[in-house]
């Protein structure tokens, strides 16, 4: 069954005209979902109770619901949705004073299992519909009461390995007629994989792309990213350059900080040389404990020190040293927790 939130307008009209309505109720249906956020066809009050009913029998409601809901002091919500078939994949609301962000996932797990990730620790399950993407982006806009200012795809999974998806969802997300929002307010991050930029930067909208590039080489690189999903990095940066060419945008190089592995402040250099030569800004992750991995993130002062290597050195970068975290808490670990917790009561 389709969803209403994914169908096109054709299809939707031509639905209409067979059930003895007009036209314009397709934009009454729409400004119900994209500005109101209802989730069935039922609450739609302006709309004959009739049709209501027909829209609700011939079309698939949201399925998925929040399970877990974690707000902390700093105004960061972290939500749990399980989806209809029973799995669980997060979304985080952030907001400071004068923004909000959500950050939305796009797969469950991922197949790339970067060391130092949660997401990727059991591989990928399966990618998200366009219709998950678009429902999950609702749910965090009535969980918010607002629309977001920016969305980034820095949650659970590859975006650019669910490229199909991704971009159907994105369509209908900046839709002026739909969702309407600016692509320049969109963010995709990816681990470097090459064909997904290439086919992003084909479709030249101005959506922004990060990198996670985490380290200036390929030998730092192969200590964080498994071989099977890596490229080489000069791929990834020829990639990113036709990104940049066919979209006019500035790439930002996301750089998760591990200590004792990227974090030398000969790694700062580097790292501020490259900027410059990509034109790209730089924000700067601590790394988030996860404790599947070894890994371990550097104190406070030394991630300053780095951050001002690369700003005395004229880059443009960011470090969120609180928020930074909750942000990338993101990134698995709620849903890890909750399935450990599962497992272990099935133990029982
Ligand atoms: N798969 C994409 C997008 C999701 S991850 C990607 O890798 O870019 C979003 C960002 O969070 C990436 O830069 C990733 O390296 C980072 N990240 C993942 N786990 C983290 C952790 N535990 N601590 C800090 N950053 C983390
Ligand atoms: Fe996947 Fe990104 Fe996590 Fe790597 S960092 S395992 S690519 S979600």
């Amino acid at each position: 069954m389709e969803h209403l939130s994914t169908l096109s307008n054709n299809k939707l009209e031509k639905w209409l005209n067979e059930h003895n309505s007009q036209a314009y109720r397709r934009k009454q249906i729409f400004s119900w979902i994209f500005e109101r956020w209802l989730q069935s066809p039922l609450e739609m009050q302006n709309i004959p109770k009739e049709l209501r009913e027909e829209l609700n029998s011939s079309f698939a409601s949201s399925t998925s619901k929040i399970t877990d809901d974690h707000s902390t002091d700093d105004m960061t919500d972290k939500i749990l949705i399980e989806l209809a078939d029973g799995e669980s994949i997060e979304n985080v609301i952030i907001r400071t004073e004068d923004r909000t962000t959500f950050c939305l996932s796009s797969q469950i797990g991922c197949a790339v299992q970067c060391h130092f990730c949660a997401s990727g620790l059991d591989g990928l399950i399966r990618n998200l519909t366009a219709e998950e993407i678009i429902e999950h982006l609702l749910i965090c806009c009535r969980k918010a009461n607002s629309r977001p200012d920016n969305i980034v795809f820095m949650g659970i999974g590859e975006p650019l390995m669910n490229i199909e998806n991704l971009i159907q969802a994105l369509d209908i997300i900046s839709s002026p007629e739909r969702f309407a929002f600016s692509p320049r307010r969109i963010t995709i991050s990816t681990s470097g994989w090459v064909p997904g930029i290439i086919k992003l930067a084909n479709i030249a909208k101005p959506y922004n792309l990060a990198l996670s590039l985490h380290g200036t080489d390929d030998t730092i690189r192969a200590q964080l990213i498994p071989e099977k999903c890596r490229y080489p990095l000069s791929k990834i940066l020829e990639a990113c350059c036709e990104y940049r060419n066919k979209t006019r945008r500035m790439i930002t190089f996301e750089y998760t900080l591990l200590k004792g592995v990227n974090d030398s402040y000969e790694q700062a250099q580097k790292l501020a040389q490259l900027a410059r030569k990509q034109h790209a800004k730089v924000n700067l992750i601590p790394f988030n404990t996860v404790a599947e991995t070894k890994f371990i993130r550097p104190d406070d002062h030394h991630i300053l020190s780095f951050l001002k290597i690369l700003t005395d050195n004229g880059i443009q970068a960011t470090c969120r040293l609180k928020k930074g975290n909750n942000i990338n808490a993101a990134c698995g670990q709620l849903r890890r927790s909750q399935k450990n917790q599962k497992q272990k009561q099935e133990q029982k």
